[in-house]
């Protein structure tokens, strides 16, 4: 037991140096007093720019757990977004937790489109940046200490994080809606901090155990892949559903796996960009759909129809363009739903009386709402696969640049993942 506490402590202490990690849990026995473990990676001092693995030595005394805290509470690199275009490293003070709370060493955090948009524009509608905020919300993290009245984690356990946490006292709360909840604190969005950084505290029940199998990433997938759950269950996809998504950028995609598991049985994906229909593809879409802008809604919607067998059920719009809305509409069939997820201006023209008509139902997405475990049961059964979705890799220190790499899409960007500690480090099975 000590030796495994010692572990936990060291591997979150030392949570950059999955080497340092592996030598430590390679001995037979905790190192002796006066032994030290080497530390073969980035100093935790080091800030702003990747650096050369260097060493750096501790070592096992009698008042380690001090040292430990002592340790801690020096290094919390932490991105930090202070306004439009200026995201920095820097320390911030680790977190005191509540008694309902669990202190996360932080392992995998992806980025989205809404924090590159709070680089860009410093504002979401009416969410606007007016002080320093901690970006990142798509997250996975390694418990590193738990409140006293939290029952279902202990230390050690690897855990995705659902990154909004409601006031669980109004009325949407009590109704199971609470992501509709007016006091609703969610991660990096202003004024509430995110959780790119190395260690952040959040409510324990808000937090789903990953099964060993399931990878960090995965965890921090959990996020974006609940979102199409979401929207999937607004929608009512089911067995045999033929399901339009307009967009395949991360969010098109996560609806494409979350229809695919719920049992639709034809779905047609349509984007601007081949390379992201070619994902697709591989993902298992029925249908591909290449737009361009100079088409008409009309022309479209009788490829579509012509290319599925006749209208689809149900549509998801993953886009936010106007034009994309109006095809939603347009292209499904009579009774069928229109689901909104995508978010573009905050009006847009839309074919009303063409949808009341013919009675398609039009329904808003906001984030998700108990989707999270049907999420993490997906992926843990296998029935989604997330992993594809990952195109590329970043340490911390190399947050500049993952985003650069998301906001202009280098590479065939779809999910950038920023890694807090080495790769794999937490995953008993490799990503
Ligand atoms: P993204 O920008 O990476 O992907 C959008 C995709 O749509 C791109 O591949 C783009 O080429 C394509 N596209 C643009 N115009 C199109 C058109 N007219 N027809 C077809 N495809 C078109 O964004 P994302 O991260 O996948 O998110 C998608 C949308 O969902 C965004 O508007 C985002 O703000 C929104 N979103 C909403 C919620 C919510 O809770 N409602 C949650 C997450 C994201
Ligand atoms: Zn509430």
């Amino acid at each position: 037991m000590l030796a495994g506490k010692w572990f936990v402590n060291c591997c979150y202490s030392y949570a950059h140096d999955c080497r340092a990690t592996k030598v430590i849990a390679s001995l037979s026995s905790t190192p002796a007093p006066g032994e030290s473990v080497k530390c073969l990676g980035i100093p935790r001092s080091v800030h702003n720019s990747p650096s050369e693995p260097t060493e750096c030595c501790r070592t096992r005394d009698s008042n380690r757990d001090d040292k430990f805290t002592e340790k801690m509470a020096t290094d919390n690199l932490t991105a930090v977004l202070h306004g439009i275009e200026d995201l920095r490293l820097e320390q911030r003070p680790i977190p005191e937790i509540a008694s309902d709370e669990v202190l996360l060493a932080m392992d995998s955090v992806g980025i989205c489109g809404s924090d590159v948009h709070y680089l860009t524009a410093g504002r979401i509608g009416d969410f606007v940046l007016t002080k320093p905020m901690i970006i990142g919300h798509e997250a996975a993290g390694v418990v590193a200490k738990v409140g006293k009245s939290v029952k279902h984690l202990a230390e050690g356990d690897r855990v995705a994080i659902e990154p909004g946490v409601p006031c669980r006292y109004c009325d949407h709360c009590k109704r199971g809606k609470y992501n509709l909840c007016a006091d609703m604190v969610f991660c990096a969005t202003p004024p509430y901090d995110g959780n790119l950084t190395r260690f952040y505290k959040h409510a324990a029940d808000f937090c789903f155990k990953l099964p060993d199998h399931v990878s960090m990433e995965e965890g921090a997938l959990l996020e974006p892949l609940s979102v199409g759950v979401h929207a999937c269950r607004r929608a009512e996809v089911g067995l045999g559903s033929k399901v339009l998504i307009l967009g395949a950028g991360p969010i098109g995609l996560v609806t494409l796996l979350a229809a695919q598991a719920l049992g639709a049985s034809e779905i047609l994906i349509t984007d601007l960009v081949q390379q992201r229909l070619d994902v697709a593809k591989e993902l298992g879409a029925t249908h591909t759909l290449l737009l361009d802008r100079n088409q008409s809604a009309e022309d479209i919607v009788k490829k579509v129809h012509c290319t599925m067998s006749g209208a689809p059920d149900k549509a998801v719009d993953c886009c936010g363009a106007e034009s994309s809305a109006r095809l939603a509409i347009f292209a499904t069939r009579s009774g069928g739903v229109v689901v909104i997820v995508g978010m573009g201006a905050p009006e847009i023209k839309l074919p009303l009386i063409n949808a009341l008509s013919r009675e398609v139902d039009i329904r808003g997405v906001f984030r998700y709402c108990n989707d999270y475990s049907a999420a993490l049961a997906l992926v843990a059964s296998g029935k989604v696969n997330v992993k594809r979705l990952v195109t590329h890799h970043f340490d911390i220190t190399e947050t500049a640049k993952a985003f650069e790499t998301s906001r202009y899409g280098h590479g065939g960007a779809i999910k950038v993942m920023i890694h807090v500690q080495p790769r794999d480090a937490n995953n008993p099975v490799k990503f």
